[in-house]
């Protein structure tokens, strides 16, 4: 017997564990609702916080550009894929989020796992909230460094460790917004932390850029850390495939940072560039997020933010509480509601679905074992109803 025999018994393993995870085939339909395998469905599982994935501004964007630039970019940024839209795009990105530069990525992901490993190496030092995303993580393991994880925002555990580290080049990591629980990390106490034991901050604001700050400039500009008060130890980096509604990232901060991430970062040489019509589609998404039709929809959000929150939070039903389900603290789009274990999380998303809401249960190792939960994205593509209905369903099937 070979051990790719094995395969097959540790899928098995998983699926008792309630851990298979499983891939629907959508549609979009108008709205937050899509055809889920063929049925419709209003979904509350999209990161596309600002319903801009299907704006007609975006779509004509799009249209133009595959006139004008054809469909694939060819090569690597560094050889022949560096288009006009991309450079117009990272300056009109960096102009933005008011910090000197911006180096545009084809994925978010790829961009932290080879960004990291690109500022620190074997014996320096990287310091870790416990609830990064899985990318900042994968990219400290690669650059050999130090690894001190940090108890989820405990930034006197922080403070503690880097005053124990003796490496010379220290880097603290964290989400600006975090992922799977929706709160939003100090950034003013973390740079303060930075400048005391002379660290590098790189924040991950996939989750905040395009709705934060005015127009939606980001975490770092929410908490008035950019243009002249920006700082030489904060690295910037924000996903585009989020509110932005396209696809790709970007990486802003001071000019010698970003000019040496542009030299050593292995997936920006070695990966062929984004192709312009997403440059083009994400031109026109900053111009709408930057627009008063940026801050109606931001302002639509909060409203629905605030209605989820009066119908969910303890206190606002007793049977919702008597199960033990729990809506954690959290002020943007991302609603977790706490079930507990795994089974119990996938039976109320099973409910859910039959009551034609989709909604997705996310368990461990993606959350803290214990924790499984139902992630709800609200996003402007809802409309103030469509939450009533997800509160209500809630809450009969916490009856049940
Ligand atoms: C989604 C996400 C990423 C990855 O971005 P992609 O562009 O989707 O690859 C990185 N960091 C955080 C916090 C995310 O939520």
């Amino acid at each position: 017997m070979t051990w790719l025999d094995e395969f097959d018994g540790r899928l098995a393993e998983l699926d008792a564990a309630h851990l298979t995870r499983k891939r629907r085939v959508v549609v979009p339909e108008a709205g937050a609702r899509m055809t889920v395998d063929g049925r419709s469905m209003l979904a509350f599982c999209s990161n596309d916080y600002l319903g801009l994935a299907g704006h007609p501004a975006l779509k004509s964007a799009v249209h133009e550009a595959v006139e004008t630039y054809g469909v694939g970019a060819g090569s690597s940024p560094m050889v022949s894929g560096y288009s006009a839209a991309n450079a117009l795009l990272e300056s009109e990105l960096a102009a933005f989020v008011q910090l000197p530069r911006a180096l545009y990525f084809y994925a978010g992901f790829a961009t932290n796992a080879s960004i990291v490993p690109a500022l620190v190496g074997a014996g320096d030092a990287i310091f870790s909230d416990a609830l990064n995303h899985a990318c900042l993580i994968d990219g400290s393991r690669l650059s050999k460094a130090a690894i001190h994880r940090f108890d989820h925002a405990d930034l006197a555990a922080l403070d503690a460790q880097l005053a124990a580290e003796p490496a010379r080049r220290k880097l603290i990591l964290s989400d600006a917004v975090f992922s799977m629980d929706g709160d939003v990390a100090d950034i003013p106490a973390l740079l303060a932390l930075a400048e005391r034991h002379d660290a590098l901050l790189l924040l991950d604001d996939a989750h905040g850029f395009g709705l934060l700050g005015p127009q939606g400039r980001g975490a770092v500009a929410a908490v008035g850390l950019t243009g002249a008060q920006a700082s030489p130890r904060v690295l910037y980096m924000a996903t585009l495939g989020k509110a932005l509604g396209v696809a790709g990232a970007f990486v802003a901060g001071p000019e010698r940072l970003v000019e040496w991430l542009l030299q050593k970062t292995r997936s920006y040489t070695y990966a062929t560039a984004a192709p312009a019509l997403l440059a083009e589609a994400l031109r026109a998404a900053l111009r709408v997020v930057g627009s008063a039709e940026g801050d109606e929809r931001r302002a639509h959000l909060e409203r629905l933010i605030a209605r989820l929150r009066d119908g969910l939070s303890p206190g606002a039903d007793a049977a919702v509480d008597a199960a033990g389900w729990r809506l954690m603290e959290s002020a943007t789009a991302i609603q977790p509601l706490v079930i507990g274990d795994n089974a119990s999380s996938l039976r109320v998303m099973a409910g859910l679905q039959d009551a034609g809401l989709w909604v997705p249960a996310i368990r461990p190792p993606t959350v803290p074992a214990g924790t499984a939960r139902l992630r709800i994205a609200l996003s402007a593509a809802h409309q103030a109803d469509e939450v009533d209905t997800l509160v209500r369903a809630l809450r009969t099937l916490a009856r049940a």
